[in-house]
C-alpha cells in the first residue's frame, strides 16, 4: 500500500502519536540521526509511541496492509535506511522513555528508545550500573540488539549477555516476553540479532555495583606506532587480564595533515588512580593524560559530532603489536598512493581489545548466537570509519574503504590471526555480520525468525539492517 495511505490508517487509532512533515515532532525525528545518510531519508510520517500497546496496534495495521517501516532508536548506526526510511512509515521509540530499578537494585527496566546517557544519570544515583555504551549519545536498542561493547564489559561480557527479559512486539502485534525460560530460543536469538525479530519494547538488564571510574584520553604522537602498537598488545593480552580496564585506541588520516595522534580512550571501572592494569599505555610518551576520577554518566556525555556522511567497518583480529604495524604501515601505503578523495574529512581507525575474560560470559544467561567464545583466545575488534561531505564521493569512499580493510585482513591473514566475526553494530552494508557468527548461530536465527515471524514482516516490510532470509 501506498506509505502515505498507511499513515492515514495508522492515523484513525494512533493519530495523537503520528507526526507528519513539516511539523517540529516530525523535523525532531528526521533531524536526530547520527549521520547525514539517515537524515537525508524522508518518511511519509513518523510514529512516535506512547505505550507497548501502541505498537502492538500498529504493527498489525502495517502488517496487514504491506506498509514498509523503519524502526529507530537513537539512530546511531550509519548507513542508509537501517533505522529510518523514504516513503515509509518511521517508529521512533525515543518517546518510550522509562527507566526504574527493581526494589533490590539487581535489575533495570529499560526502555530501548533511552540514551545511555540517559539510564547511566539515573542509575549512578544509586550506585549501580548496567553494560551500556561508552558514548551516551547511543541508543539502548540497536546497541544491546547487536551485542554491545561497554565500559564493564570485560567484566561482565556483552551488553546482551547481560539482559535478563526481552519484552518484544512480534510481527503479529503479540507482546512477547522472551527470557532464559520462556522463548529461550528468542531470547537467545536477540541478543545479537537485531532488527530480525520484532520491536523491543523494553529490556530488562542485570545491574552491577559501580561508583565512580577512573577515564581520561591518553595522546601520543604518531610517531610513536611501534611503543603504542606494543603498549596496546600488552594491555590487550595481560593474563591474567585485569577486567577492570577497557580501551579504545583511535588514530585518524586526514589528506591535508596525514597521520593525527593517537588517543587512547581509556577506562578503569574503580575509582583507582593508578591501576597497573593501564600503564603500559602512559610508558609511551604522552602529549595528554587526562585520566581522572568520574562518574560513568559524566564521563559518558561526550559532545555531538557535526552531521556529516559517515560509515562503519569491522574486522576482528587476535591481538599482536606486529601485526598493529603492519596493518597501519599497509594503510598509510594505500592513503598516500591513490587519488584523494573529494570531500573526504578523515579516516577513523579504532582498534579494542576483546580479551578472553569478555568472550568468556557467551553462555551467561541462555547464551549468546555470536559465536565468539573464549577458546578463540584474546581479540582486537577494528573499526573503520570514513567521515565525508560530498555525495559524489560515495562510491570511491565505499571503494577505498574496502581496500582499507582488505589489507587489515591480508595482514592478519598472513600471521595467522584473521578472524572471523565481524561486530554487527560496527559493520558496513554487504559485510554480513549475521552469517560471521557461524553455519550453525546463522540457521539457528533463521529458524527462530521463522518461527515468531512466519511471514516475514521484519525481513520484508523492515527492510533496513542486516537481514536473515534470502
Ligand atoms: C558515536 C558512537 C559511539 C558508539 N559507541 C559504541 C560503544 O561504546 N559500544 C558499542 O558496542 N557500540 C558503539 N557504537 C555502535 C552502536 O552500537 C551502533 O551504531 C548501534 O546500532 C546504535 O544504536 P542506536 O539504537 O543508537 O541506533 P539506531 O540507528 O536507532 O538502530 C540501529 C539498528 O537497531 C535497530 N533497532 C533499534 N532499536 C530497536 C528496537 N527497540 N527493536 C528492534 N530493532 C531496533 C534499528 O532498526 C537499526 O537497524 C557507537 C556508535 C556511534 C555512532
Amino acid at each position: 500500500m501506498a506509505a502515505l495511505s498507511c499513515c492515514a490508517l495508522l492515523a484513525q487509532t494512533l493519530g495523537s502519536n503520528l507526526a507528519f512533515p513539516n511539523t517540529t515532532a516530525y523535523e525532531t525525528t528526521v533531524s536526530s540521526y547520527w549521520s547525514l545518510q539517515e537524515v537525508s531519508l524522508h518518511p511519509s510520517c513518523v510514529l512516535r509511541p506512547s505505550s507497548t500497546n501502541d505498537l502492538s496496534t500498529a504493527v498489525p495495521i502495517l502488517t496487514s496492509n504491506k506498509c514498509t517501516f523503519a524502526i529507530k532508536s537513537h539512530g546511531h548506526a550509519p548507513a542508509a535506511g537501517f533505522a529510518n526510511i523514504n516513503d515509509g512509515v518511521t517508529i521512533d521509540l525515543t518517546s518510550l522513555k522509562t527507566v526504574s530499578l527493581s526494589a533490590d537494585k539487581s535489575v533495570a527496566h529499560v526502555d530501548p528508545g533511552l540514551s545511555w546517557f540517559e539510564v547511566y544519570s539515573y542509575l549512578d544515583k544509586f550506585n549501580v550500573t548496567v553494560a551500556g555504551g561508552r558514548n551516551g549519545a547511543v541508543g539502548v536498542g540497536g546497541l544491546t540488539l547487536g551485542g554491545g561493547i561497554s565500559y564493564i564489559g570485560p567484566r561482565v561480557g556483552w551488553t546482551s549477555d547481560t539482559v535478563l527479559n526481552f519484552e518484544v512486539v512480534l510481527g503479529s502485534g503479540e507482546i512477547a516476553n522472551a527470557n532464559a525460560t520462556h522463548h529461550a530460543d528468542l531470547f537467545r536469538a536477540l541478543k545479537g540479532g537485531s532488527n530480525n525479530f520484532g520491536i523491543v519494547s523494553s529490556i530488562s538488564f542485570r545491574t552491577y555495583a559501580q561508583g565512580e571510574i577512573l577515564a581520561g584520553n591518553i595522546i601520543s604522537p604518531f610517531s610513536q606506532l611501534p611503543a603504542v602498537a606494543d603498549a596496546f598488545a600488552k594491555l590487550a593480552n595481560a593474563t591474567p587480564y585485569d577486567p577492570y580496564a577497557e580501551l579504545v585506541t583511535s588514530v585518524a588520516w586526514t589528506a591535508a595533515a596525514g597521520w593525527g595522534n593517537f588517543t587512547h580512550i581509556a577506562a578503569y571501572t574503580k575509582p583507582e588512580t593508578k591501576p597497573a592494569a593501564l600503564q603500559p599505555l602512559l610508558d609511551v610518551a604522552n602529549s595528554t593524560n587526562t585520566l581522572h576520577i568520574t562518574p560513568i554518566s559524566t564521563w559518558s556525555n561526550e559532545s555531538a559530532n557535526p552531521l556529516t556522511e559517515r560509515l562503519f567497518y569491522t574486522g576482528t583480529y587476535g591481538v599482536s603489536a606486529v601485526l598493529l604495524q603492519d596493518i597501519v604501515h599497509r594503510w598509510d601505503a594505500i592513503l598516500n598512493s591513490t587519488a584523494p578523495i573529494p570531500g573526504l574529512i578523515a579516516w577513523g581507525f579504532t582498534f579494542e581489545p576483546l580479551p578472553t575474560v569478555f568472550t568468556a560470559h557467551y553462555k551467561d544467561n541462555g547464551g549468546n548466537p555470536l559465536g565468539v567464545t573464549d577458546e578463540q583466545g584474546n581479540m582486537m575488534v577494528l573499526l573503520l570509519s570514513p567521515v565525508w561531505n560530498n555525495t559524489a564521493s560515495d562510491t570511491l569512499v565505499v571503494e577505498r574503504a574496502e581496500s582499507l580493510l582488505a589489507a587489515a585482513d591480508q595482514a592478519a591473514k598472513e600471521l595467522g590471526l584473521l578472524k572471523r566475526f565481524r561486530y554487527l553494530n560496527y559493520a558496513a552494508p554487504g559485510q554480513e555480520p549475521l552469517r560471521s557468527y557461524g553455519k550453525k548461530n546463522f540457521a539457528a536465527l533463521t529458524e527462530v525468525s521463522r518461527k515468531y515471524d512466519p511471514n516475514g514482516v521484519f525481513q520484508k516490510l523492515v527492510p533496513g539492517g542486516f537481514k536473515l532470509w534470502d
